[in-house]
């Protein structure tokens, strides 16, 4: 049965990378061994691991002189806290976008003074407010460029003469940037790189051993580097996957060749949105995301009949998150525009009806 999955995550991967690593779960690269049981000391892991690495900096076009890469387990919320423990003497500043950069805010205010630089809370996050000249004295800046949640996406790069950290969760590999720009990028693996359970970081190496806290083994970003990645036991089955996945989109072409098929998905969506008279966009149109499309019925009982055409038409996960509403249809890099013209298809059949 096809199915139309627009979970904000887990998400959608290729279906290439579906049946690979399925393949490896039984018998990993003709070894007679499982992907599940080769340890994560072997020459094959390591290998893994220098190719994911590698394939990471490459697409962001970053150098490995300047750069570190882990995969390390715990997920984008563990590195809500490694942030400021690693990076924090005093103050650092934050922009509120979202639940995401409020629960990151959260567990910085552990650590010394957190300084909201900017907040769209007032407007239920709806939009990307503007960023004003940012306090030289911070130890760093951090926001979340794709609010997974509200649907909205930074444009532009704040900005700012202090370090840079960027929640990229839910939209890294899906855009152009320069990446140079950062000096501390993570991201949930969920959304766009491979299975739930470890995160993605990319460090730029001088930012780090700047604060005189002791910081425990699991939290501190230089044990891991200097260790290989494998201060404990890595997923490998998680980095795995996420190197099947990195291949298939450098193979489409990388970031500028994904970039392209998910502009004409948001936009074919987003037109469907503003030409239909009975749905309306909830983000605000400049920001609006190109990953997380939130849209609602201008008259909630026609959610009834939406419903039930979606269950006809295998369209799942794409209801609104509960702090939201409506719905949500998320377009990570693998899912087919196909999906996305059978939905259109489904809010035509509903506004030609109504
Ligand atoms: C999903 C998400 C997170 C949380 O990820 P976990 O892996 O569940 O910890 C954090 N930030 C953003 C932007 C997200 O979309």
């Amino acid at each position: 049965m096809k199915m139309h999955n627009f979970s904000a995550g887990p998400c959608i991967l290729p279906a290439s990378v579906y049946a690979q690593a399925a393949e490896a779960v039984l018998n990993f690269d003709n070894s007679g061994l499982s992907i599940l049981e080769i340890s994560h000391r072997s020459k094959a892991f390591m290998s893994i691991l220098d190719e994911a690495r590698e394939k990471v900096l490459r697409m962001l076009g970053l150098k490995e002189a300047r750069y570190s890469v882990l995969f390390l387990q715990g997920s984008a919320s563990m590195e809500f806290l490694r942030v400021p423990y690693n990076l924090m003497k005093s103050k650092a500043g934050y922009i509120d976008t979202g639940t995401w950069s409020s629960k990151a805010i959260k567990e910085a205010q552990a650590f010394g003074e957190v300084a909201i630089v900017a907040s769209s809370k007032r407007a239920n996050y709806t939009y990307i407010p503007e960023v004003d000249v940012v306090d030289p004295d911070l130890d760093y800046l951090h926001f979340t460029s794709n609010n997974t949640i509200y649907g909205t996406q930074f444009t532009t790069i704040p900005q700012v003469s202090v370090p840079l950290v960027c929640d990229m969760s839910s939209d890294i590999f899906s855009r152009q940037l320069d990446f140079s720009r950062f000096d501390l990028i993570y991201a949930g693996v969920q959304k766009n790189i491979g299975p739930a359970g470890l995160s993605l970081v990319v460090v730029k190496k001088e930012v780090l051993g700047k604060t005189a806290r002791s910081i425990p083994s699991m939290m501190d970003y230089q044990q891991h580097i200097d260790q290989g990645n494998l201060y404990h036991t890595a997923n490998v089955f998680g980095v795995y996957t996420s190197l099947l996945n990195l291949r298939w989109l450098n193979d489409l072409g990388g970031i500028p060749a994904v970039e392209f098929l998910n502009n004409a998905k948001a936009k074919l969506l987003y037109e469907a949105i503003d030409s239909l008279d009975v749905v309306e966009g909830i983000a605000a149109e400049a920001f609006r995301s190109k990953m997380n499309v939130t849209f609602r019925f201008k008259n909630s009982e026609l959610e009834k009949a939406f419903d039930a055409y979606c269950e006809r038409e295998n369209i799942v996960n794409i209801k609104g998150h509960r702090s939201v509403g409506g719905y949500r249809a998320s377009l990570y890099n693998a899912l087919p525009i196909e999906s996305v013209q059978v939905l259109v298809q489904v809010l035509e059949q509903i506004n030609q009806k109504a």
